[in-house]
């Protein structure tokens, strides 16, 4: 963004944002922004008086995540109450669930993570484990292909559902939220600042 017409241009796309889409520009969709770019975002936001630490939002998805930025954010998410139950005695740590149904014409294929306690990991991926096996064999050639592939992602993770340390789930969900995380306040850590869909 060499020229100041482009400035002008991107600060102006921004200041058009409805909060929601600013939050949403700064905490899913900032890596790749210029410097120029997230210097506009950095005063639109203290304009707006939202939440600074939004502006750090976006500094975060610009640089390289080390191995001790992810754990003190697995850290912090396995210490919060389970997003799915709400209890708060155990440790939550991360699972993966693969879910393929076939229908008449196509076979669908969903991979997910999940953050949670033992039991909604459990949950989620026997629930997956289930539909697959029941629904995702009809599909030719594609349920053929895709529910034996399920069937291995869930019973592998299944594995790592008590692991004493971050599994490897986690911490892919922590990098891939880590956008949205940046901005949370860690001692009012919400989980409806995540989008767990
Ligand atoms: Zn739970």
């Amino acid at each position: 963004m060499k020229s100041g017409i482009e400035t002008t241009m991107v600060a102006e796309r921004y200041a058009r944002m409805s909060n929601e889409e600013l939050i949403g520009q700064v905490t899913l969709n900032a890596a790749g922004m210029t410097p120029e770019a997230i210097e506009i975002a950095r005063k639109e936001i203290v304009a707006r008086g939202l939440n600074p630490r939004l502006a750090e939002a976006v500094a975060v998805q610009n640089r390289e995540w080390t191995e001790d930025d992810i754990a003190a954010y697995c850290d912090l998410i396995s210490k919060q109450s389970c997003p799915h139950c709400g209890k708060n005695d155990s440790r939550l740590n991360g699972t993966e669930s693969a879910e393929t149904m076939s229908f008449l014409l196509f076979t669908s294929f969903k991979r997910k993570l999940v953050v949670g306690c033992k039991s909604c990991l459990n949950k989620a991926v026997f629930g997956a484990l289930g539909k697959s096996f029941v629904l995702g064999w009809w599909g030719i050639p594609w349920g053929l292909l895709r529910t034996p592939q399920s069937i291995f992602i869930n019973l592998n993770n299944l594995r790592f559902h008590s692991s004493k340390t971050h599994n490897e789930c986690l911490q892919r969900f922590v990098t891939a939220h880590r956008g949205e995380l940046a901005a949370i306040d860690e001692d009012a850590f919400d989980w409806d600042v995540l989008d767990l869909s």
